[in-house]
């Protein structure tokens, strides 16, 4: 195993700045933490910090966020992907604060809070409060893969990774500063130790590294491949009143996209939608045209195409639903509906 104390000692040099990480001597607040590594799962560093900014002046404290109605938790989270994470997460701060207000020191006591699964808990439990573990992320993956020549596929090597990686806390100068640790493996991985092009000259692992003296780095973790996502299908109607506002409705609770506002819709489903039979499932009946071309999002699981009808509200018909500015509807929307108003105002 590489020494611990020559990555804790590039990492002292060499420390990313990141809005929610407390310079040395700082207090660290498992609060800001936790949102971070929350936020962090879905999408890239550059882009969740100005959301990570704006979600923490709307809601300050895990205090806040508990006591914040579900439908702002959404609005705020809009845009940022897997809403089951957010609903988690407002579910998770209310557990906080039911059980008085303190996050849990320990990885067993994060773990069986809402939504927080193994890696969160040891990031927040290491990074927080100095926990004696090793989050592994993809960058830890890769950073170990490459280490110890590791040339199994994702996802199949991925317990001989975490087995590899905790056993760096062996290594005392590991266990003297596990949040260090885990934030300088993290930023080992993002700016030197890099997926397609490692940066070995400036790696303080470099002696030591397997991969790099067999000069497979750059090949490593190998991933197996991926099978192609089902495809399903939708068609959404956009309806619009007198004083330009679009009629939205709002998902079961249960469910993909639960609790979120949408443009009304079919179900969607393996099969196309003819238009005769998608209108059966318009909110209202009105002179539907049909908007050419059609939008396209990818789920975790599935890619979605939507097509896409609009209308004019004819006098005297009420849907159920609730009408709002495109712009207000843009921001409180989730991206695959959003794809929707793109699809409606293209020329
Ligand atoms: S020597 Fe190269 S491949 Fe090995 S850990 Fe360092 S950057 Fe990664």
């Amino acid at each position: 195993m590489p020494s611990a104390a020559e990555l804790l000692a590039w990492y002292d040099r060499h420390r990313r700045i990141l809005p929610w990480r407390a310079g040395p001597g700082q207090a660290r607040d498992p609060y800001r933490i936790w949102l971070s590594e929350v936020m962090l799962q879905q999408t890239t560093v550059a882009a969740v910090g100005p959301r990570y900014a704006r979600f923490l002046d709307r809601f300050p404290t895990v205090a806040a966020l508990a006591a914040a109605e579900w439908a702002e938790v959404a609005e705020e989270w809009a845009g940022l992907g897997y809403y089951a994470r957010a609903r988690n997460l407002h579910a998770c701060a209310r557990a906080v604060v039911a059980a008085g207000g303190d996050f849990p020191r320990d990885t067993a006591g994060l773990e069986a809070l809402p939504g927080i699964g193994r890696y969160t808990a040891s990031a927040v439990g290491a990074i927080a409060f100095d926990a004696p573990v090793v989050p592994v992320d993809g960058n830890v993956e890769r950073v170990t893969a490459r280490l110890a020549a590791i040339e199994d596929p994702l996802p199949g090597a991925k317990p001989r990774l975490t087995a590899l990686a905790a056993g760096f806390m062996a290594d005392p100068a590991a266990r003297a500063r596990p949040g260090d640790f885990a934030q300088a493996l993290f930023d080992l991985g993002a700016t030197v130790c890099t997926p397609r092009s490692p940066a070995c000259a400036l790696c303080p692992w470099c002696a030591g590294c397997m991969a790099r003296r067999m000069g497979i780095a750059a090949d490593l973790p190998r991933k197996s491949p991926k099978a192609a996502r089902p495809l399903r299908h939708g068609a959404h109607f956009l309806l619009i009143d007198a004083q330009g506002r679009i009629l939205l409705r709002r998902r079961a609770e249960k469910g993909l996209l639960g609790g979120m506002l949408e443009i009304p819709g079919t179900p969607w489903r393996a099969g196309r939608w003819d238009a005769a039979e998608a209108l059966d499932h318009a909110p209202a009946a009105a002179p539907w045209r049909a908007v050419p071309g059609m939008a396209r999002h990818g789920f975790t699981h599935f890619e979605l195409e939507m097509v896409l009808f609009t209308a004019a509200l004819p006098q005297g018909v009420m849907p159920e639903g609730e009408w709002q500015r495109p712009d207000a509807a843009r921001a409180a929307l989730p991206s695959v509906m959003r794809r929707l108003i793109d699809l409606a105002g293209r020329p």
